[in-house]
C-alpha cells in the first residue's frame, strides 16, 4: 500500500491520541471508587438482612411482652379478690380457708414466674431495639460514606471525559485528514494488535513489537520507498519511518 510519508507520520499521532484515549477508558473503568462502592454495597445489604432479622427479634419479644403482661392482669385480680375475701373474714369453713391459702400461694408464685418472664422480654425488646439502632447507625454512617465515594467517582468521571472528548475531537481532525485506506489499514491492525496499529521505526527497532530487525530485512526496510507503507517484519504493525 502506498501513502504519502507525511500522512504516514501523521498516523503516528493518531496513534498517540488512540492510546491516549485507550489510557483514559481504562482509567475510567478502574477508579478505585468504583472498588469502595461495591465493598460498601456488600456491606449494606449485609446489614440490611440483620435489619431485617433484628426487627423479627423485636416485633417477636413486644408480642411475646404483651402477651405476658395480659397473662398476669387475670392472675393478679383473682389474687387480690382471694386476699380481700380472706381479709373480709366471711369465710369460716376451714377447708374452703386451707384452699384459698393454698390458691394465694399458687397464684403469687404464678404472679413471679410471670413476673421473670416479663422481664426478660423486656430485656429482649430493649437489646433488639439498640441491635436495630446499631445497624442503622452503621447503615447511615455507610451510606455517607457511599455518598461521598459516589461524588468523588462523578467528580473524576467527569474529568477523565472531559479529557476524553478533547482527545476524541483531535482524533476526528485527523481522520477527516488522513487516507482513509491508511486509516482502515490501521484500524485493522489495531484492532489484533492490542490497541497499536502503527509503530514507529527507530533506528532497526519497531516501536510495537520492540524488537531489532534483522540486517536483512532492515536493509529491504531501507530500500523501500518512503511512499511504500511499511509493515514490521516480527508484529504487522505499520512501521513508520520518522526520518527523512
Ligand atoms: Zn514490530
Amino acid at each position: 500500500m502506498k501513502a504519502d510519508p507525511g500522512a504516514q507520520r501523521r498516523l503516528l499521532e493518531l496513534q498517540a491520541v488512540d492510546t491516549a484515549i485507550g489510557q483514559l477508558d481504562h482509567r475510567v473503568k478502574m477508579l478505585p471508587e468504583h472498588a469502595l462502592l461495591a465493598e460498601r454495597q456488600t456491606r449494606r445489604q449485609a446489614l440490611g438482612q440483620r435489619l431485617v432479622a433484628a426487627e423479627t427479634a423485636l416485633s417477636d419479644a413486644t408480642a411475646a411482652q404483651t402477651k405476658a403482661e395480659a397473662d398476669l392482669v387475670p392472675v393478679r385480680e383473682r389474687l387480690l379478690r382471694d386476699e380481700r375475701a380472706i381479709e373480709g373474714g366471711t369465710i369460716t369453713d376451714p377447708k374452703t380457708l386451707k384452699s384459698m391459702v393454698d390458691e394465694i400461694a399458687h397464684l403469687t408464685a404464678r404472679i413471679s414466674t410471670l413476673e421473670d418472664e416479663e422481664l426478660e422480654l423486656m430485656e429482649a425488646v430493649e437489646s433488639a431495639e439498640a441491635e436495630m439502632a446499631r445497624i442503622q447507625a452503621e447503615r447511615t454512617s455507610i451510606e455517607d460514606e457511599m455518598r461521598a465515594l459516589m461524588a468523588k467517582r462523578d467528580a473524576a468521571v467527569t474529568d477523565l471525559q472531559a479529557d476524553l472528548a478533547d482527545r476524541r475531537s483531535v482524533r476526528s481532525s485527523l481522520l477527516a485528514e488522513l487516507p482513509a485506506a491508511l486509516v482502515d489499514s490501521y484500524e485493522k491492525v489495531r484492532a489484533r494488535s492490542g490497541g497499536v496499529g502503527a509503530a514507529a521505526l527507530q533506528g532497526r527497532r519497531c516501536t510495537g513489537c520492540g524488537l531489532e530487525a534483522n540486517p536483512s530485512d532492515y536493509e529491504r526496510y531501507l530500500a523501500t520507498p518512503q511512499d511504500e507503507v511499511l509493515r514490521c517484519e516480527e508484529c504487522d504493525r505499520i512501521l513508520v519511518r520518522t526520518a527523512d
